[in-house]
């Protein structure tokens, strides 16, 4: 879909960076949520509209937008229909023994046997599993329930092994759903206790209007976590500073094909949607200034809601790395 390159980061870009962020991002930094893909991983006669992303690749994205930070990532499997899961998850695996600050994890359709989640969890390494809505066994991403996209037979194998799953949720109102709410709160509080999880792109929340009717019971339900990627709107962010526990939220751009583009997710009411103006032929001629990278505009609304919330350096340094390294045992 986003095709630029560390090459077309622009003066705005590099303006912002210098006079509004570059004082806000510490000096290690932990992506807890990007994907690493290769066209050669769709199945014969699949294609993707992924571009080709490796560790060599998101290092050198990372040194362009955070220049003379220390990068290391929490790689997810990239869901895609017609992916070949067990390539995909044998590359991530090889890509991430040469970087032992970073961890993965596994890509995980409803058609992977608790057999194969076992063994590449022992023998390769992930810490974790990567479902996704696309795969629900309704034929409904839009609509589904947690173990219609995780079975719980693979849920009884993470709960046994204590795995990680980062879950987008699915359904109209992410975790603003009674649904999602009482599922994940059956799941933490009784029937899988020790799995923990990391709720994706502030639990779903990229509007205001999600994470603010369910921070109230989030709050409560042990074994929570948040990753930060993709959202744009300081709301969400600020709903979370104030109202959870800081040591629960971790930073996470959901890498090159979904943040580093020119232009931003872009809230409506209570609906969002990915504006690419320079595709759009948008003008801007009362100004100089031109859009600037969706992981500028995310990690700008995060400072915006740092400064309201007041967060110490301590905190911000926690986001940005320190809680994942915790709760991650790195
Ligand atoms: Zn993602």
């Amino acid at each position: 879909m986003f095709d630029l390159t560390p090459g077309d980061i622009s003066d705005s870009d590099r303006r912002i960076w210098e006079e509004d962020l570059a004082d806000f991002v510490p000096d290690r930094v932990f992506d807890a949520h990007c994907h690493f893909f290769q066209q050669s991983h769709m199945k014969e006669g699949e294609k993707s509209p992924r571009q080709d992303i490796d560790l060599a690749r998101m290092q050198e994205w990372n040194q362009a937008i955070f220049p003379g930070r220390r990068v290391n990532f929490l790689v997810l499997g990239s869901p895609n229909l017609g992916i070949d899961t067990a390539r995909h998850n044998a590359f991530i695996a090889e890509e991430l023994s040469r970087d032992p600050g970073s961890r993965a994890h596994r890509l995980t359709t409803p058609a992977c046997t608790p057999d194969q989640i076992e063994r590449d969890i022992t023998d390769r390494g992930f810490i974790g599993l990567k479902p996704y809505r696309i795969y629900s066994v309704t034929g409904d991403k839009d609509h589904c329930r947690i173990h219609e996209f995780l079975t719980h037979e693979q849920l009884d194998v993470a709960n046994h092994l204590g795995l990680w799953v980062t879950m987008h949720l699915s359904r109209p109102h992410g975790c603003g759903d009674e649904q999602n709410l009482d599922d994940l709160e059956e799941y933490t509080t009784r029937r899988y206790p020790r799995i923990r999880w990391i709720l994706a792109h502030c639990a779903r929340s990229f509007t205001y209007w999600p994470i603010r009717q369910a921070v109230d019971r989030l709050r409560d339900m042990p074994n929570i976590w948040y990753d930060l990627s993709a959202v744009n709107d300081l709301r969400p962010f600020l709903t979370l500073f104030t109202e959870e526990n800081i040591k629960r939220i971790f930073y996470g751009s959901d890498g090159i094909g979904a943040t580093f583009f020119h232009g931003k997710y872009v809230v409506f009411g209570r609906c969002w949607f990915p504006v690419e103006p320079d595709k759009r032929n948008f003008g801007f001629t009362h100004t100089p200034e031109r859009p600037i990278l969706s992981i500028y505009e995310q990690v700008l609304a995060m400072r915006h809601a740092a400064d309201i919330a007041e967060l110490s350096k301590d905190d911000i340094e926690g986001i940005f790395w320190r809680n994942a390294h915790e709760a991650l045992e790195l």
